[in-house]
């Protein structure tokens, strides 16, 4: 029994009854791994040396699928997913078929040569932004992203907000801790952000979603190299909160892979933990319906989503901090 089954166990909570697939609210489409960033902790492992990207036929069939069966929300993660040459396609489909469509946006994308249409298009299609920014301190931002990102993605949020990102199109930020740590309080978190944003920079944006390290990928690696993978799985199960069962994303999201392929979560992808377990699926093989009711593949990375307030790619789960 891995150390998050034993949790459940340990609060009486039925692994297969409990932890089920419900019925779909968001489609996460992962467009492949390739990045203008190689960041430390990274969870996709994405670099710009990467070549594993979504291809046309995948694309045309996963539109197919918006097509057909309209899942309200359409999220659309990478890498960097402004990357691959069918971005702006999925988008635009997905706008057409009435879906709420979100960009996991890096910032510093905007920045680069070549990608100078992004936020333009962005702000036409209404795609609302989730952008990373480790902190709003300069130094803490270079020793997780690299030199010149701060100050790369403070341009690009200051282009966003010239195009009314913040006011009439929503822009949300998020945080995860630079260190083996769990994130602080996103409330308050939040009012720092924007007090310090707002004054350093003159930046407005909407929400701060603070999102706890998986323990996967780079970061794994990260933890490994500084002998502390132990210490922080311990910090995870200690702070295992029962309230954040109920709210866990991996119930209402369908993660799809570059190759269309299907998961419970980004993170049950990285770790190539197909849905259901047995073969792989792909997006084509299911309907919306077919989802309801599956149990949900998990493992010790779980814990990250259940510690302290619980973790979600929309920040905390819970306000209610039950851990005993
Ligand atoms: S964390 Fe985000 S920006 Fe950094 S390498 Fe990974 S996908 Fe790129
Ligand atoms: S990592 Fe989190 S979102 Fe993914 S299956 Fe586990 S609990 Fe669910």
């Amino acid at each position: 029994m891995n150390r998050f089954a034993q949790q459940l166990a340990a609060h009486h909570i039925d692994h297969r009854a409990d932890l089920q697939r419900e019925t779909l609210l968001t489609l996460q489409l992962n467009l492949g791994r390739r990045c203008n960033q190689a960041c430390r902790h990274c969870h996709v492992d994405a670099a710009p040396w990467r070549t594993e990207m979504m291809e046309a036929d995948t694309a045309a069939r996963i539109a197919e699928w918006i097509r057909d069966h309209r899942p309200p929300i359409v999220d659309i993660t990478g890498g960097a997913p402004e990357m691959n040459e069918h971005f702006r396609f999925l988008v635009e489909t997905a706008r057409a078929s009435g879906a709420r469509v979100i960009d996991r946006c890096n910032l510093t994308i905007l920045e680069e040569d070549g990608f100078g249409w992004v936020a333009e298009f962005l702000a036409a299609n209404e795609v609302e932004v989730i952008a990373s920014l480790p902190c709003y301190l300069e130094e803490n931002v270079r020793r997780q992203r690299g030199d010149g990102v701060f100050t790369k993605s403070i341009a690009a949020l200051r282009r966003l907000n010239a195009l009314a990102y913040g006011t009439r199109l929503p822009l949300h930020l998020v945080y995860n801790p630079t260190g083996p740590t769990l994130p602080p309080p996103q409330a308050e978190l939040e009012a720092d952000y924007k007090e310090a944003l707002a004054r350093d920079h003159g930046i407005i944006f909407n929400r701060l979603f603070t999102i706890t390290n998986q323990p996967i990928a780079r970061f794994a690696d990260d933890l490994r190299r500084q002998n502390r993978w132990d210490e922080y799985l311990d910090l995870l199960a200690v702070n295992f909160n029962p309230a954040t069962v109920e709210g866990l994303m991996c119930r209402t999201t369908l993660s799809v892979g570059w190759r269309g392929e299907l998961y419970d979560c980004d993170f049950n992808q990285m770790l190539e933990m197909p849905l259901g377990g047995g073969r792989p699926l792909h997006l084509w093989d299911v309907t919306p319906v077919d989802l309801a009711g599956r149990a949900i593949q998990t493992g010790a990375h779980c814990l990250a989503c259940t510690a302290g307030c619980g973790s979600s790619c929309t920040g905390t789960v819970t306000n209610q901090l039950l851990t005993f």
